[in-house]
């Protein structure tokens, strides 16, 4: 392809030329000449033809042009006018309707305002209004309901004339029900099972008589899983209105010694991001919205993974932040651990890492609580359902401190202590709470099988024999899950020819009905001793034969011989291996000892030397 540009320089470079050729010859320069004017005047004279042709030739059709573009034009013009008009008339009827609306409003309004002066005045005069209006709600009440029943005889017309005083005849009058609904009853009920929501561990913490209850879960959690489990599918908003009063969501301080620092500490720290989220628009971005309970987003796998992901992104960041969390320290006048809450500093990527590991244990945490409620559930159930199976739930309560409602200040020094050993049976038709109590401070393995020895013959006396046997705890080491343990249930199975089935609830939510019962049992010592201020008890068997008549909790005591005795029993053991983390454990009728790390994983054989 010739470009433009070769094309212009090709004519500059052909004119150059012919200059310089006409310059040097003059012959050529005649001829050239010539030539030039012979071609402009060709052109000329086929202008000029041109403009003749197109003189004579279009004179008709541009006049017919013509016209029609006026005709258009004034036919335009017309329409145009004509719209103008038209606009401008339904402008003023617009105007005029409402000019009239207002009117009309002004109107209306007025007459209201007479009629309501014209009420005031009546009720003022009439008499019949004012006693109406003047009568209680309940005499209303009655007086109608005696109407109604006369209704047939009343004259023509009355209906109505007792309608103008507020008198309502034409339908049947309901009473309003004063027994609560079957939904709230359902409700009710389900916020009170153990797994749903935790008595408070503190037996003073009562609203209207009832003993407080701390829910275990966000609310909207527990309206999932009513609805999943009752299959009654109400509303949430309905269902948070039929929350009784003495279900409250605890905060960290309500759970007082008792609360569950696994749960607790990520919350908090999930929390204080929260709190970070307006001044660190970083924390903003790694947040999910609408969460704001950390158990919610655990249950979630997914969620889990990709909130643990968005947290790593904050370990490049340089801020520090100042937490609080809880962590077990050693009291120092007792020695026992006791959980204190303690405010940290650090980068913001310790955090982050503290933070990674505690939703981690978390996630397992509220894995095993579910699989071991959901146990203790089904041993619940079987029992009540089969001949031959007993479960026993059992808690050891925080001793009781006996004081005398007389005692000299002198004597204080010295209080006495009560333990209780609380707890439930199920069988089939028999079902009973009870509490074993004692003057010995004695809460290891041999003094929980004494205390238990009176529940466990009257299983043996039971109408059909029982073979399986299920206990269900919380899982202190030093109390139920440990080799003393282990060996006085192999005994007990091996000697009863039954098989012997403990499950371990998961720590920190193991408090429940054993624990409740511990309560009243308290209470009821509390009560004893305050209203027999002449009576002088010393013992937890004083106690315990005051209380007996008051209750339908069965009641037993136990003496340190009777523990002393059982505990000789006992040969040195070894250790079994991997204890603290077993959560069932079960001894087969033969001796065979199995063991699980939650209800619903694998079982192993173990070898025990006992
Ligand atoms: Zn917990």
């Amino acid at each position: 392809m010739v470009s433009r540009r070769q094309i212009q320089l090709y004519n500059l470079k052909y004119r150059q030329k012919l200059q310089h050729r006409r310059a040097i010859s003059k012959s050529f320069d005649l001829h050239f000449k010539a030539k030039q004017n012979a071609r402009q005047r060709k052109c000329r004279q086929r202008k000029k033809e041109a403009q003749k042709n197109v003189a004579i030739v279009p004179i008709s059709s541009s006049t017919k042009i013509d016209s029609r573009k006026v005709e258009g034009a004034k036919r335009r013009r017309a329409n145009a006018r004509k719209s103008k008009n038209e606009a401008e008339k339904l402008l003023k009827q617009v105007q005029q309707l409402q000019k009239e609306n207002r009117a009309i409003k002004r109107l209306l309004s007025q007459q209201r305002s007479a009629e309501v002066n014209d009420v005031n005045t009546t009720t003022a005069t009439s008499p019949t209004h004012l006693f109406i209006n003047n009568i209680s709600p309940s005499s209303k009440k009655r007086a109608t309901k005696r109407l109604l029943s006369e209704k047939e005889n009343l004259p023509r017309g009355s209906v109505s004339k007792l309608r103008k005083l507020g008198v309502n005849l034409s339908n049947n009058y309901d009473p309003p029900s004063s027994t609560p609904s079957i939904l709230q009853k359902e409700i009710e009920d389900f916020l009170c099972q153990d797994d749903i929501s935790k008595q408070a561990p503190d037996k003073k913490k009562q609203l209207h008589g009832k003993q407080i209850r701390y829910l275990l879960h966000h609310l909207s959690t527990v309206h999932q899983r009513f609805v999943t489990e009752t299959g009654n599918s109400c509303h949430y908003s309905t269902f948070t209105r039929y929350v009784p009063d003495f279900v409250i969501k605890p905060n960290a301080n309500d759970w007082g010694t008792c609360l569950c620092v696994t749960c607790l500490n990520p919350q908090m720290k999930f929390e204080k991001l929260q709190n970070l989220k307006s001044r660190y628009s970083i924390i903003k971005s790694v947040l999910i919205d609408g969460l704001t309970d950390i158990t919610e987003l655990v249950t979630d796998e997914i969620k889990t993974k990709d909130f643990k992901s968005n947290l790593a992104i904050l370990k490049d960041e340089q801020f520090t932040i100042t937490y609080s969390e809880w962590i077990k320290k050693k009291n120092d006048e007792s020695n026992i651990l006791v959980s204190t809450k303690t405010t940290i500093t650090s980068f913001i990527a310790d955090f982050v890492n503290k933070f990674t590991n505690e939703i981690e244990n978390l996630t397992h945490h509220i894995d095993r609580m579910r699989q071991q409620f959901r146990a203790a559930k089904n041993a619940r159930q079987m029992a009540m359902e089969e001949d031959d199976v007993a479960t026993i739930h059992l808690d050891w309560s925080e001793n009781f401190k006996l004081k005398q409602a007389r005692q000299d200040k002198a004597s204080y020094y010295y209080e006495q202590q009560i333990s209780i050993l609380s707890g439930y049976v199920w069988m089939k038709n028999n079902n009973y709470s009870f509490g074993c109590a004692s003057d010995d401070t004695n809460h290891m393995s041999e003094a929980t099988w004494t205390a238990l020895q009176p529940i466990l013959n009257s299983l043996q006396n039971n109408s059909s024999k029982i073979t399986k046997l299920n206990f269900i705890s919380d899982s202190p080491v030093s109390q139920y899950r440990n080799k003393t343990s282990f060996y006085l249930m192999k005994q007990y199975a091996t000697n009863n020819k039954i098989t012997v089935k403990w499950i371990f609830l998961e720590s920190g939510h193991g408090k429940n009905i054993a624990d409740a019962i511990g309560a009243t049992i308290k209470r009821s010592m509390d009560q004893a001793v305050a209203f027999h201020p002449d009576e002088s008890y010393t013992n937890a068997l004083d106690l315990i034969d005051d209380i007996k008549k008051n209750t339908t909790i069965k009641l037993f005591t136990y003496t340190k011989n009777e523990i002393d005795s059982f505990k000789k029993r006992i040969p040195s053991l070894t250790a079994v291996k991997g204890t603290a983390s077993f959560h069932e454990v079960t001894v087969k009728p033969d001796g065979q000892f199995y063991a699980k790390n939650t209800s619903f994983g694998t079982e192993r054989l173990l070898k025990v030397d006992f």
